[in-house]
């Protein structure tokens, strides 16, 4: 991506409104049940400006413990796949179509995944990746708002607009699954392999705007968030944020 495309909103600016939506996540209770049985809200780790972004499923028993999503043996795993490719986790952002952990790692609800999805497309206008890793079914569906699965999907590069940005989709097979199947286990390490060449051909041409004023990325917040921010710019910082301690991005 060349540098201009991505310093129309610099980085600093994005992060800050990254940190708002972080915020509004926390105290999410547009699913009832999830908001009953949660320890904590997962909402996403890594660089806030990576050019690289993956997108799983729900956090589990772990990532519910700590806040933090791929955390357990998949995490384990996908750190390995990552540093086979000189990367490190630090670079990327890690996040899943859910935020908080179905009880019993049930399979995301409909219902749950439509209340869920604004905030992974304010994250996905926010962070600005270039290529969006979805780690199997879930993410993969929803992002291509399609059916299809990931066994006939998995290893192929597809240009996409989310919201207003052109991104390289990239669906690949979640690593909890590769955990237990060593053949899936091997195209999952084949098609990271390729990652570097999808990522050097830099972002997708991005849709032509021009005609669209220019929207600052607070606005993408809705008006609740506004009237928060508003109250909170009335009174003043009240010291670092949790996302900032919790260093999350
Ligand atoms: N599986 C996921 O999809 N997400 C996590 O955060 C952990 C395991």
């Amino acid at each position: 991506m060349s540098a201009q495309e991505r310093e129309i909103t610099p980085a600093s600016e994005r992060r800050e409104a990254l940190k708002e939506v972080y915020a509004q996540t926390q105290t999410c209770v547009r699913c009832s049940e999830l908001a009953a049985t949660r320890k904590t809200v997962v909402f996403g780790a890594g660089n806030a400006d990576a050019e690289l972004m993956f997108v799983g499923e729900a956090p589990g028993a772990s990532e519910d413990e700590q806040g933090i999503p791929f955390v357990g043996r998949a995490g384990k795993l996908l750190e390995t796949l990552l540093g086979e490719i000189g990367m490190a986790r630090s670079e990327v952002f890690i996040c899943n179509v859910l935020k908080c952990r179905p009880p019993g790692n049930r399979d995301p609800q409909p219902i749950e995944i439509q209340n869920c999805n604004e905030y992974l497309y304010r994250q996905v206008e926010l962070i600005q990746p270039t290529v969006i890793c979805s780690l199997g079914n879930f993410s993969t569906k929803l992002l291509r708002d399609d059916p299809t699965g990931i066994t006939r999907l998995h290893g192929q590069p597809q240009v996409l607009t989310l919201g207003r940005r052109a991104v390289r989709l990239y669906p690949i097979f979640h690593p909890a699954a590769a955990l237990y199947t060593p053949r899936m286990l091997e195209t999952l390490r084949e098609d990271f392999a390729r990652l570097p060449e999808l990522l050097a051909q830099g972002a997708p041409e991005q849709p032509d705007w021009t005609e669209v004023p220019e929207v600052d990325p607070r606005d993408l917040l809705d008006a609740e968030a506004n009237v928060e921010r508003a109250g909170a710019d009335a009174t003043g910082p009240s010291g670092p944020d949790e996302a900032d301690q919790l260093g999350l991005f």
